[in-house]
């Protein structure tokens, strides 16, 4: 429920500006939510806040004591104001309390509208373009085609036919709007809407272009080449100046945003500037060390294994990575080992296990009908 202004700061309608203030300083003070930590009190100064806001402007108090919370709500069939409504969260909403009672009173709400036949600058566009892994990494000059508005050739962009130039509107003098005047509970009330005759350009055009019919833009594919820098990643963004759609009234064109979006790899994992791998090694690669290439997305590399490499050890390759976008050098790779494990041994290798663990000292219960047997009598054999 909206608030009495008087009431929540305890005054008479008739109070004067000093009895107004006197109250709101009190009552300020009292629940200021620094002084005052009671459930509540936050809630009961912003109220008294509000009030005063209202009550110690001479317009507003005035404005208040006509149409009372009603108005100030924007409730109550003002149509067209509404979208002024204040909901007693700070006090920001003053400038548009301010045009409600304009809008009412006919008054100069006009500082909200922008002049149609200002130039006007075009919207932007955005585009997400597809890319293959390695081109993000490598960088790749490429062609990207749209459909996007252009500045009509024919007219220049003023929508009319040869020799011929836009006239002012004579219904809205060139400001796109028109008041209209509507019977409501308080009386008549005047608002702005669009000029019905100009459609808001502010403007009529007589004779219009045959290219564009009036519109002074027209449809067109536009090609730009794009040089893709090396580096870029995954849902990056790049703006490419004056490639958006074309302003109005002779403004600039909007800028064109393209959003990267990166296929992922086979071989390949990507995290920012760091690229991970796996990598397969035997048993015995592990065991006894090994020098092996490992492929990276500048080429091929040696990478040294030494003996005694555990599995899943993360080997760090420097300067393998991607490169950074501000051309200053790569990140790193990051290959890990997967240690193999035969899934199926010849017999020979069968015979080096065994000679293996019986170096080992070791004792082991071997699975697998007749391999066990064999390995018992060699274990306990010649
Ligand atoms: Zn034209
Ligand atoms: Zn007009």
């Amino acid at each position: 429920m909206a608030q009495d202004y008087y009431k929540t700061l305890g005054v008479d309608r008739n109070a004067s500006d000093q009895e107004i203030s006197k109250a709101y300083r009190k009552l300020a003070k009292k629940y200021h939510p620094d002084l005052n930590h009671e459930p509540g009190a936050e809630e009961k100064y912003k109220e008294v806040n509000e009030a005063y806001e209202v009550l110690h402007d001479k317009q507003k108090r005035a404005q208040y004591d006509q149409f009372g919370s009603a108005g100030v709500n924007g409730q109550g069939g003002f149509g067209g104001a509404g979208q002024g409504a204040y909901g007693g969260q700070g006090f920001g909403g003053f400038s548009d309390f301010g045009d409600i009672f304009n809008d009412f009173f006919g008054g100069a709400s006009q500082q909200r509208q922008v002049d149609p036949t200002a130039p006007q600058r075009g919207q932007d566009l955005d585009y997400t373009l597809t890319i293959d892994f390695m081109d993000a990494i490598k960088g790749k000059k490429t062609q990207v085609s749209y459909t996007r508005s252009e500045t009509c050739e024919t007219c220049g962009g003023n929508g009319c036919e040869k020799g011929t130039h836009p006239i002012t509107c004579d219904k809205c003098h060139g400001t796109g709007y028109m008041t209209v005047t509507q019977q409501s509970l308080l009386g008549m009330i005047r608002r702005q809407t669009v000029c019905d005759k100009c459609q808001g350009r502010g403007v009529i055009i007589e004779h219009p272009c045959n290219t564009c019919h009036g519109k002074g833009t027209v449809d067109k594919t536009n090609t730009i080449e794009v040089d893709i820098p090396a580096g870029i990643d995954n849902g990056q963004q790049l703006r490419y100046e004056g490639q958006g759609e074309a302003g109005k009234n002779g403004g600039p064109y909007g800028d064109l945003y393209i959003s990267y979006r990166i296929k992922p790899s086979k071989e390949f994992e990507r995290r920012g500037n760091t690229i991970y791998t796996t990598i397969p090694i035997s048993f015995a690669q592990a065991t006894l060390g090994d020098e092996i290439k490992v492929k990276t997305v500048h080429g091929d590399v040696d990478l040294k294994i030494p003996a005694g490499t555990q599995p899943n050890k993360k080997f760090t390759i420097k300067g393998e990575g991607v490169p950074y976008l501000r051309g200053n050098g790569n990140g790193d790779q990051i290959t890990t080992v997967e240690v193999k494990i035969p899934k199926h041994v010849n017999e020979k290798q069968k015979e080096a296990l065994v000679d293996f663990v019986k170096a080992s000292g070791e004792s082991i219960t071997p699975q697998g009908k007749g391999f066990f047997e064999r390995l018992k009598d060699k274990l306990n054999g010649d």
